[in-house]
């Protein structure tokens, strides 16, 4: 008696077919659902590069869409007429066209944007499609070549294409600002985000002081505030950074020029090392957590600093090799003192320059300073 299920009639397909199409047309729905929903989720989801410095105490979770949508606080009014020339494009259906940030044409002027909780100068680079330098050549005032200046609610300049941004000052000359930027002058007179009046006799297109230019593919070297390069001869040589500078040490112990891992934590939070704009990494860590000398050495510098790098510690390994300690919430050593490799020197902290506790690493080689990564885990 199984012959209607094996057989259906006529009616009974029809009907099949019925529930066929009403169930495709359901999963139709669904998928655009499912698609309007990822869409919605991609927007607000974060870069996840860097979590928060700030360590979050037990229990708590840094949600990674914290930082929220971006806020463009003033989007492009002035656009070229070869922007507005790309208008026959808008007639096409964007689904998410509500989630839309970065225009889709090129953006040829300067935007704000508002720094969130969890941002970080990679981040906010990312997200512009620039490299982690503009944002700080844009940005000089607000952020001083530091990008451990970064706070919430700062307001910074986003230019929009990589490169520098200069104030025309009295007295200046086109070929000057460009030589010292390292671009051809022409880079800067044609940029459509430049206004240049191209029809009066002066040579600099009538620029007058207090006028912002961008200067698209300038550069310039970005000042590390890091401590200088304090040996045991010329520890005294450091006393313009502040009150941990020492006076001439001339003997102590020397380094095995090997380097143990400074401090409890392992993970790197915060900024890793990139040579440009951040010549050490950030490991995380809670205030208060001990910190060792990653080799041997002398003690050069002990105290607090006044470039933003809080109380610091530098140790001078005596064959080349300098390590600094930085945003320390206690200092364990003196002057002169030396040190053996994984002794306890100080405390992790948040002086200085730093949101959250974390300790600010660098390591050099005569000078140079390098990834401590490739050295120690
Ligand atoms: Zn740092």
């Amino acid at each position: 008696m199984t012959e209607i299920e094996n057989k259906p009639n006529k009616s009974t397909r029809k009907a099949g077919v019925l529930l066929q199409q009403i169930g495709l047309n359901m999963v139709m729905v669904g998928l655009l659902i499912l698609l309007g929903f990822l869409a919605w989720q991609r927007f607000f989801e974060k870069d996840g590069s860097r979590v928060a410095s700030a360590e979050p105490e037990s229990g708590e979770v840094i949600e990674p869409g914290k930082g929220g949508p971006y806020k463009v606080e003033e989007l492009p009014v002035a656009l070229s007429p070869l922007a507005t020339s790309a208008e026959p494009g808008e007639g096409i259906i964007r689904i998410t066209n509500l989630k839309t940030i970065i225009p889709s044409r090129p953006r040829v002027d300067v935007i704000t944007y508002t720094v969130q909780a969890g941002d970080t100068l990679f981040s906010i680079a990312q997200n512009f499609g620039l490299k982690p330098e503009t944002v700080l050549w844009g940005n000089y005032e607000v952020l001083n070549d530091n990008p451990h200046f970064l706070k919430p609610n700062q307001i910074l300049a986003i230019l929009p294409t990589n490169g520098t941004y200069y104030e025309w000052k009295e007295n200046d000359t086109l070929s000057s600002v460009a030589d010292f930027f390292q671009v051809d002058q022409d880079e800067i007179i044609n940029y459509p985000g430049n206004f240049f009046d191209l029809t009066t006799d002066d040579p600099n297109g009538g620029i007058t002081p207090g006028t912002w230019l961008i200067v698209p593919g300038g550069k310039r070297a970005i000042k590390d505030w890091g401590p200088p390069a304090i040996t045991r001869q010329n520890a005294a040589a450091a006393r313009y950074y502040g009150e941990g500078a020492c006076g001439s040490i001339y003997e102590g112990a020397i380094g095995s020029g090997t380097f143990v891992w400074p401090t409890t934590d392992h993970g790197v939070s915060g900024y890793t090392f990139d040579s440009g704009v951040h010549p050490a990494i950030d490991i995380s860590g809670q205030e208060g957590n001990s910190i060792f000398a990653t080799d041997s050495g002398v003690v050069v510098y002990a105290g607090w600093s006044d470039y933003g790098y809080g109380y610091l510690i530098v140790i001078d390994h005596g064959n080349g090799w300098q390590s600094a300690y930085a945003h320390l919430s206690a200092i364990g050593v003196g002057c002169g003192q030396s040190v053996y490799q994984g002794a306890y020197i100080g405390a992790l902290g948040n002086t200085g320059n730093s949101s959250g506790a974390h300790l600010h690493f660098e390591l050099s080689i005569n000078g140079a300073k390098v990834n401590p990564l490739d050295y120690t885990r």
